[in-house]
């Protein structure tokens, strides 16, 4: 790349001094709330930047920023090489080709570009050939999710439904909130064309069991589609391995910039599917009447790209492997433990999702019993806690639970047991400042 790596965080098990160490990196997290060193518990909706990611970037603007794919420059051919070696480091971090990652805004646009995609093959335009007829859908076909999806991976899917007459079923929770996979066998039928659901929820930490999904809707011949949003910024993943058919995540929440996520595709997947946004950059030739689009993944990135965002983006991930994924993985459960087991022993608050002792990451929602979540929210702030309230965009959840809202603490690599304690210690205060 144009940018050497900036940050060589040295490989081993993570503590709380080599947390402490990590956390050092993030100019964000120096930073005090209300006279209070800041105690960052909300990386489950955005995490910060270390100094690696903010330099990448911002060494990449002042040296080699152009547009891509079009320029004889030299500026240019420097920038798409960085923009492309990007995509090749951010593929080989979550086992997946080169061409099998589309650069998107998000995981949001990642999940909209599928569900366009086959209403684009069920309408037989946008590039809908004679291979796009494995994505037609229509009245008689179905539509998996679960109850517990983010709104990001439910709503796409409704108005998928409404535009092709698909019926849209549901894996239901159970009363923590957790995927009730016996139920799996009754929602996915010989009808079920597409299975679409999330690998960590982002309001119960529990890892979902991708594998029986993968098999369940393998079985019936129905497409899978991983909200992998919450797993690859602190899991080891493999979308290979874990043989799913497509994938969305985003940036922001793995120590990158907003504005870019990534579609995964399986490569004989992506060459055939309808596209999405269309316009400049991702045609071959064009005449008044009718065009032709490039292979993928670059039929799929209509008009200038983010450039700058997919290069921050490549770094993050070289901060991420040189720290090691199972590295992260083992200490956010180390510290979503502490978080399940501390919440459940305080009069008056409810965990929920996975109780203490089941796999989870380091993310845990909570009911303060007789306190609004934003009371919660605001206390946890006076002390300098940084937590997220509401619904954490996954109102159906909070229905099926009875509750409108919870308070979620979410880890990263950068906190410690520390910053587990200060917030239990605050929320046993909230307890006692209410009642
Ligand atoms: N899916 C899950 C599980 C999430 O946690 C989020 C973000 O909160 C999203 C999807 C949507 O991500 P974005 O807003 O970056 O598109």
């Amino acid at each position: 790349g144009t940018s050497p790596a900036l940050t060589t965080p040295v490989p081993g098990a993570l503590n709380n001094e080599r947390a402490r160490e990590l956390a050092a990196q993030f100019p964000l997290l120096q930073r005090s709330v209300m006279d209070q060193p800041l105690v960052y518990l909300d990386s489950g909706a955005t995490s910060q930047r270390p100094q690696s990611v903010l330099d990448a970037e911002f060494d990449f603007l002042r040296s080699s920023y152009s547009a891509v794919h079009r320029g004889a420059h030299t500026v240019a051919v420097e920038a798409t090489d960085a923009f492309e070696q990007a995509r090749e480091t951010v593929a080989n971090f979550v086992g997946a080709g080169p061409r099998e990652i589309v650069w998107t805004s998000n995981a949001t646009e990642a999940i909209n570009l599928i569900t366009y995609a086959f209403s684009n093959a069920s309408a037989g335009s946008n590039g809908a050939g004679e291979a796009s007829q494995q994505f037609r859908l229509g009245p008689g076909d179905q539509i998996v999710v679960t109850e517990s999806e983010h709104h990001a991976n439910l709503v796409p899917w409704q108005e998928l439904c409404a535009r092709t007459g698909a019926e849209l079923r549901w894996i239901p929770v159970d009363d923590h909130g957790v995927l009730d996979l016996p139920a799996v066998d009754s929602v996915i039928t010989e009808q079920t064309r597409v299975v679409s659901f999330t690998h960590v929820s982002n309001v119960t930490g529990a890892v979902n069991d991708v594998a029986a999904l993968v098999d369940a809707a393998r079985k019936v011949g129905a497409f899978t589609v991983l909200d992998a949003c919450q797993s690859v910024p602190h899991l080891p993943v493999n979308f290979h391995e874990l043989g799913v058919d497509f994938a969305a995540f985003s940036g922001h929440k793995m120590l990158g910039p907003t504005g870019i996520g990534a579609l995964y595709g399986r490569a004989e997947l992506l060459d055939v599917l309808p596209t999405f946004l269309t316009g400049g950059s991702m045609i071959t030739s064009v005449t008044m009447e009718r065009s032709e689009y490039l292979p993928a993944p670059t039929r799929f990135e209509a008009g200038t790209q983010r450039i700058s965002q997919a290069v921050a983006l490549a770094e993050a991930v070289r901060f991420l492997d040189a720290v090691g994924m199972e590295n992260v993985a083992t200490w956010e459960s180390e510290l979503g433990q502490r978080l399940a087991a501390g919440v459940a022993q305080l009069p008056g608050i409810r965990l929920i999702g996975p109780q203490p002792g089941v796999d989870r990451v380091g993310l845990a929602s909570v009911v303060v019993e007789g306190v609004h979540a934003h009371d919660v929210g605001q206390l946890l702030d006076v002390a300098g806690v940084a937590v997220r309230v509401g619904h954490h965009c996954a109102q159906p959840l909070h229905r099926r639970l009875g509750v409108t809202a919870t308070t979620r603490a979410s880890t990263y690599l950068y906190n410690t047991t520390d910053d587990v304690d200060r917030l239990l210690n605050e929320l046993a205060g909230v307890r006692r400042y209410f009642r």
